[in-house]
C-alpha cells in the first residue's frame, strides 16, 4: 500500500507528457539486471556431469535464452564457474588457479554429487571431497548427473541471488586488495600452503614410542650436541 502510495506520488513528480516514457527504478536493479542477464560460463568440464552441462548448451535446452549462449575459453572473460564432474587432487590446483584468474564479480556452482561432496569416489584416495573446501560456491546443483533441467534451475537461483545483491556491499567495490585464494599443493596428499606452519609444527612435533612414552630423546642428543 505505502508503495503504491509512494509510486503515485513519484509519477506525479513527472510532467504528464513524460509519464509513459519515464522509469523509475534503482541503480542495484539496473547493475543487476545487466550482470544476471549476461552471465558468460567458463568452458571446462572435469567428467560425466560436463556431457550434461554441454547438452544444457546445445539446441533443445538452449542456454543462450540467458544470454549465456558463449562459453568462453579463458578466464578472463568468464563470470561463472560450473564446476561439473569428478575433483581429482591432481586437477585441483588448476581449477582454484583458473578461480583466482577470474575476475570479479564471480561466480560457482558446483554441479553434481562429486564436486559437491566427491559423490560414488569420496572414499578415493585422489577425490576431493567437495570443492567447496578450496572455493566459495554460490549453487549446489545435487544429482549424479543432474539434468540439463536441474542445471538451468541452478542457474535461475544464481540469478535470484545476484537480483538480490547491493552495489553498496558487494565485496568487490570496498576498498583494499582482496587476497587470492592460495593454490593447493599437490605433494603426498593435497594441503593448503597456508597451514604450512601447523603441519610443520606437527610433523616435527616428538611422537610417542611404540611402548607409549614420549620419543625425546634424539631431541634432546641434539640440543646436547649444539650445546656441547
Ligand atoms: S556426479 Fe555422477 S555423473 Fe557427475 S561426475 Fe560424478 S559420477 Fe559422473
Amino acid at each position: 500500500m505505502d508503495e503504491d502510495r509512494s509510486i503515485e506520488y513519484r509519477q506525479g513528480q513527472i510532467p504528464q507528457e513524460l509519464q509513459h516514457n519515464v522509469v523509475i527504478t534503482s541503480v542495484d536493479y539496473i547493475y543487476n539486471l545487466i550482470r544476471k542477464t549476461s552471465l558468460w560460463p567458463m568452458m571446462f568440464g572435469l567428467a560425466c556431469c560436463a556431457i550434461e552441462m554441454i547438452c544444457t548448451a546445445a539446441g533443445r535446452y538452449d542456454l543462450a535464452r540467458f544470454g549465456m549462449e558463449v562459453m568462453r575459453p579463458s578466464p578472463r572473460q568468464s563470470d561463472l564457474m560450473i564446476v561439473s564432474g569428478t575433483v581429482t587432487k591432481k586437477m585441483l590446483p588448476q581449477i582454484v588457479r583458473i578461480y583466482n584468474q577470474m575476475a570479479e564479480p564471480r561466480y560457482v556452482i558446483a554441479m553434481g554429487a562429486c564436486a559437491i561432496s566427491g559423490g560414488p569416489f569420496k572414499d578415493g584416495y585422489n577425490v576431493v571431497s567437495g570443492i567447496d573446501k578450496y572455493i566459495p560456491v554460490d549453487v549446489y546443483v545435487p544429482g549424479c548427473p543432474p539434468t540439463p533441467e536441474a542445471l538451468l534451475h541452478g542457474v535461475l537461483k544464481l540469478r535470484e541471488k545476484i537480483a538480490k545483491q547491493s552495489i553498496t556491499q558487494v565485496s568487490w567495490y570496498r576498498k583494499g586488495s582482496q587476497d587470492a585464494i592460495p593454490v593447493p599443493v599437490l605433494g603426498p596428499d593435497i594441503f593448503d600452503p597456508r597451514r604450512v606452519p601447523e603441519i610443520r609444527k606437527r610433523t616435527l612435533a616428538p611422537r610417542p614410542d611404540d611402548d607409549g612414552s614420549e620419543a625425546t630423546e634424539g631431541a634432546q642428543t641434539v640440543e646436547d650436541q649444539s650445546e656441547a
